[in-house]
């Protein structure tokens, strides 16, 4: 056998299980197609599950260093246009929060990777399966490689889920996401932008801030709501900035840097089988990405600590079955189901009764204190499962 364990893909989930295969001393090959530093369309904020990685692999001090924006809080309107900010840290403690280009923060994870992996820059074509186990990868010229297990880390598209016939999401956990950056647009903070615009819930529109002035501007929609409603989501964008008074004055004299460009976000909220025999799927192509805030790198993390950590215990037993590695969705929805279910449960009921959403934002920009109440269970924050929970709704249609 050539490797321990091969790695398709070295975005956030395959550097990360890299890091941890890497540093335990496994032999490791991590490949992707494209060389680094590469773009990948995303608004570009980490939160916490991001640092807390980095912190266990030793690796958060640089992260903490990457040109980039601290983030201290988050700006939000809703539906009827009441906009409220909340600080969810004093600036005198550590963000909690980071928006960094993706083009800069998956280089840095994908440099952290490579000083405990070999690396090589290719295309992985096909998988390589012998008597139904995944035994490796080929790549376009024919080129195999061999290893006890592979972690297939290809991203939405992923080419090893589709093999295996686990890439679908129906229309309702599929998102559709765009991104634009801009230099030039004025009233920008330290917080993150959330906009809950009527007519595209519980999809939202996002300004994020980034270094020297740069900004990325996003809007995301469900699928199935896309649909149904007919909207061309790169004009809906454009739309909000030319008409939607919250923004027009902002953008006045800002220049797009880019043209708009698209991708896809596959949702949590559809729990798909995600390994086999000799093979995990981790990140997006494992449908990973949060259903109401559409943070998919901090999730695409901890499925590669996971995915490591059942790909060391499977070399341990020398047993690469489909029913051992079945410990590794186990152990990974142990970590992020409660947060996704109750997320998914706020984003049906958001887009049920926007009406609820004025109301606490209504609530929240008259009273300080249930503003306060609010700050540990807004997106990029811990303790969002309160916030879905029947009684923080019942509470609030009751008010
Ligand atoms: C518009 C938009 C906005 C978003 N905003 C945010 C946000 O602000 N915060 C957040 O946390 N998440 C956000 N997300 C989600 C986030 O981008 C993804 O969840 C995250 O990138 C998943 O990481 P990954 O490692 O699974 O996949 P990726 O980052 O997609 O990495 C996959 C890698 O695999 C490589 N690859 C693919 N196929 C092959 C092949 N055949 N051979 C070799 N290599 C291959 C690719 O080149 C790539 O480097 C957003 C997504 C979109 C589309």
């Amino acid at each position: 056998m050539d490797y321990d364990a091969i790695i398709i893909g070295s975005g956030p989930a395959g550097a990360t299980a890299a890091m941890y295969l890497g540093q335990a001393g496994k032999k490791v090959l991590l490949v992707d197609k494209e060389s680094f530093p590469r773009d990948k369309i995303c608004g570009d904020a980490q939160g916490r599950k991001a640092a807390n990685i980095l912190r266990e692999l030793g690796e958060e001090e640089g992260f903490r260093k990457l040109p980039g924006h601290n983030v201290y809080g988050i700006t939000m309107s809703s539906p009827n246009g009441t906009l409220v900010s909340i600080d969810i840290t004093s600036r005198d403690n550590p963000p909690p929060g980071y928006c960094h280009r993706r083009e800069v923060f998956d280089e840095y994870l994908h440099n952290c990777a490579v000083k405990v992996v070999e690396f090589r820059n290719l295309m992985v074509a096909d998988i390589i399966v012998e008597n139904g186990f995944v035994r490796g990868i080929k790549d376009v010229e024919g080129n195999e490689f061999r290893a006890k297990i592979v972690l297939a880390a290809d991203g939405a598209n992923s080419m090893v889920a589709r093999k295996f016939g686990l890439l679908h999401n129906p229309p309702e956990h599929f998102i559709v996401g765009t991104r634009q950056y801009y230099k030039g647009v004025t009233g920008m903070t330290d917080r993150i932008e959330i906009h809950l615009v009527k007519h595209l819930l519980p999809g939202y529109f996002w300004i994020f801030p980034l270094e020297d002035g740069t900004v990325n501007v996003g809007l995301g929609m469900i699928v199935k709501d896309m649909n149904e409603k007919k909207i061309n989501l790169k004009a809906a964008m454009l739309k909000e900035i030319a008409e939607n008074s919250l923004f027009v004055d902002r953008f006045k004299d800002a220049e797009p840097l880019e043209d708009v460009k698209g991708w896809n976000l596959p949702l949590a909220s559809h729990h798909r089988k995600n390994h086999g025999n000799g093979f995990l799927l981790l990140g997006d192509a494992a449908s990973l990405i949060d259903p109401l805030s559409g943070e998919g790198v901090g999730t695409a993390m901890i499925s590669g600590k996971h995915a490591a950590k059942t790909a060391l215990a499977a070399m341990e037993s020398d047993d690469f079955s489909e029913q051992f590695l079945s410990v590794y969705d186990k152990n990974l929805w142990n970590e992020i189901g409660e947060e996704i279910e109750a997320n998914y449960k706020l984003q049906k009921r958001g887009k049920r009764f926007p009406f609820l959403i004025d109301k606490l934002f209504g609530k929240a920009a008259k009273d300080e204190n249930y503003r306060k109440k609010l700050e540990d269970r807004l997106p990029y924050t811990s303790g969002r499962q309160e916030m879905g929970s029947d009684e923080f709704i019942e509470e609030l249609q009751g008010q």
